[in-house]
């Protein structure tokens, strides 16, 4: 049995055959999942999948990307929605220095802002990273964000930073990446995180693991992630399966149903 622990079923991707996704899942015995939602659209429909669906549960909060449009008002209503009872986590929510959508300044205020919502709300967070790491962590460790814990999710950057994120009580999620030919950083991370702080996810629809590269990604295929990392660490993948879902139960607060 897989957890998929961040998966946006909730993006127009899936607007045409989402039930089917979901049950093509299920089959593959990926039978837990976390929708994430990132803006105003995205994230009442999180929440309506993990209403309608008993093994599916949501996470709140805003992408950095779309920082810039981020409201008071938005962080009110996250905060509201933390409190219902399919929400597991607040985010995603982080640092996209990819993307120049939203300026460096306005995304580091809009994040702190997320980590204190967190806080006042005791839950963790999901971390959303793309080419940001150094200015992720400092943030992290001034907002004192191991009071809440969280996910690295997709991690992608250099074995050397996972120390600090796992002093701050993180996880790290691994995803396609992992998988892919010419990907060094993600291998090296899967074989040196402590097993319980280990995390499987998709993010799909984005980031489809080989042999599946560059297709519509969907949360079935968390499968192949968890195959690649017992490959990698030398473990079967029953016990990267079992360990990867019991970390998720823990840091989600959810127990087997
Ligand atoms: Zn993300
Ligand atoms: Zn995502």
């Amino acid at each position: 049995m897989l957890f998929d622990t961040h998966v946006h079923l909730n993006a127009r991707q899936f607007i045409e055959d989402r039930d089917e996704t979901i049950k093509r899942a299920f089959d593959a015995n990926v039978k837990y999942m976390t929708v994430v939602g990132f803006d105003r659209e995205t994230i009442p429909l999180a929440i309506e999948i993990a209403e309608q669906n008993e093994t599916i549960y949501a996470a709140v909060g805003w992408h950095p990307v779309d920082a810039i449009d981020m409201t008071d008002e938005d962080l009110r209503w996250i905060e509201e929605l933390s409190s219902h009872p399919k929400v597991v986590a607040i985010g995603e929510m982080g640092l996209d220095y990819h993307w120049d959508k939203s300026p460096k300044g306005i995304q580091k205020d809009v994040f702190r802002k997320q980590i204190q919502l967190a806080k006042k709300v005791n839950m963790p967070i999901i971390i959303h990273n793309r080419e940001a790491t150094e200015d992720i962590i400092q943030i992290l460790q001034e907002e004192n964000a191991e009071e809440v814990g969280g996910i690295m999710h997709c991690y992608n950057d250099s074995v050397d930073y996972v120390e600090a994120c796992l002093d701050m009580n993180f996880y790290i999620s691994l995803g396609g990446p992992v998988t892919f030919k010419n990907a060094p950083l993600p291998k090296e991370v899967a074989k040196q995180v402590p097993a319980d702080r280990l995390l499987v996810e998709t993010d799909a629809p984005f980031l489809a693991p080989h042999p599946n590269r560059g297709k519509r990604n969907e949360p079935a295929y968390v499968k192949l992630v968890a195959e690649k990392i017992a490959e990698l660490r030398g473990v079967s993948f029953e016990e990267i399966s079992q360990i990867t879902t019991n970390n998720a139960f823990r840091f989600f607060g959810i127990s087997e149903t």
